[in-house]
C-alpha cells in the first residue's frame, strides 16, 4: 500500500511538471512570434526613413562634394557608411521575422543536391578564400524545406570561410546515424577557424550579436546565427556548438530523416 500510494505521488508530481513545462512551451512560443512581428514591423517602418537618409547623403556626396570642407565630406561620408550598416542590419531583422513566420514544407531533400545549390551560392567566396571544404561520405536524405536547408549550409559554411585565419583552412560536413531508431539525424559543420571562448558561445546565437572589431573579418549583420536556428526550430531541430579557441569550431543540428511510409 505504502508502494502504491508513493507510485500515486511520484506520477501526479509528474504530472504537474509536465502541464508546467507545455504551458511555458506555449508561453515561449507566444513570446518568439511577438518578437517575431515585432522585428516585421520595425524594420518596414525604419527603412523609409532610412532610404530619405540616404539620398540625401548621396546627393551631397555626390552634388556638393565641391562646395564642402574635406571635413564636411567626410562626415557625409560616415553619414553613408552608418547608413549602409543599418540598412545591412535591418534588413537582416526584416529576413529574420519572416523565416520565423515561414510554413516550411516537409520534403524528401536529397542534401547532396542542396550542397550543390551552396555551392553555386557561395562559388566566388570559395574560390578567394583557399579554403577546402570536405565531405567524408554523401549525405542523406531528410525530411525538410529546400530553400532554408540550403540556408543553414551556407551560413554555416560562410562562417567557417569568414572566421578562419589559418594557412590551410578546412570546413567538413558530415552527420551521424542516431543512436536510437527513428530518432533525428545529427549533422555537423566544422571547421579549424579561431573558435569561440566558452564564455562567449552562447550569445552567437542571439541576435546582431558579434564577436569581433567589425572589420576585423568583414562586416555581417550578426543575425545568420540566429536565423540558423530559428530555422531548425521551424523543421522541428536544434543546433548547438562546441568550440576551442584557436583550433576551431563544431555546430551540429538535428533533421529528421523522411517517415518511411508503410504500404498499405
Ligand atoms: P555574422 O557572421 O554576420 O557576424 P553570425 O550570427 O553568423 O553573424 O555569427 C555571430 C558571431 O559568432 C560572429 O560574429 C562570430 O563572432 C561568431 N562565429 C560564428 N561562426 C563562427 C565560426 N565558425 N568560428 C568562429 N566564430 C564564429
Amino acid at each position: 500500500d505504502a508502494a502504491r500510494s508513493l507510485r500515486h505521488v511520484v506520477l501526479e508530481g509528474m504530472a504537474r511538471q509536465t502541464e508546467r513545462l507545455v504551458r511555458l512551451q506555449v508561453e515561449l512560443e507566444q513570446r518568439n512570434q511577438d518578437l517575431e512581428s515585432f522585428s516585421y514591423i520595425a524594420s518596414h517602418d525604419l527603412k523609409e526613413p532610412l532610404r530619405g537618409l540616404r539620398n540625401y547623403a548621396r546627393y551631397l556626396a555626390e552634388d556638393h562634394a565641391t562646395e564642402f570642407t574635406a571635413d564636411a565630406n567626410q562626415k557625409v561620408d560616415t553619414i553613408r557608411r552608418l547608413g549602409d550598416r543599418m540598412e545591412l542590419l535591418i534588413d537582416a531583422l526584416l529576413h529574420y521575422s519572416r523565416v520565423g513566420r515561414a510554413e516550411p514544407c516537409a520534403e524528401s531533400i536529397d542534401l547532396n543536391i542542396t550542397l550543390e545549390h551552396v555551392r553555386e551560392q557561395l562559388s566566388a567566396r570559395l574560390e578567394e578564400s583557399p579554403i577546402e571544404l570536405r565531405v567524408p561520405r554523401p549525405l542523406p536524405t531528410v525530411s525538410g524545406d529546400p530553400v532554408l536547408l540550403a540556408e543553414i549550409y551556407a551560413n554555416l559554411i560562410s562562417n567557417a570561410i569568414k572566421y578562419n585565419d589559418k594557412d590551410a583552412p578546412w570546413v567538413e560536413l558530415g552527420w551521424r546515424e542516431p543512436a536510437t531508431p527513428g530518432q533525428p539525424l545529427q549533422f555537423y559543420v566544422r571547421d579549424n577557424g579561431v573558435g569561440i571562448a566558452t564564455e562567449d558561445q552562447p550569445a552567437v546565437f542571439r541576435i546582431f550579436k558579434r564577436l569581433y572589431a567589425r572589420d576585423e573579418f568583414g562586416g555581417g549583420a550578426g543575425a545568420g546565427l540566429t536565423i540558423v536556428r530559428a530555422i531548425l526550430t521551424r523543421l522541428g531541430g536544434h543546433i548547438w556548438l562546441d568550440s576551442t579557441p584557436g583550433e576551431g569550431s563544431t555546430f551540429t543540428f538535428t533533421l529528421s530523416a523522411p517517415s518511411t511510409s508503410v504500404p498499405s
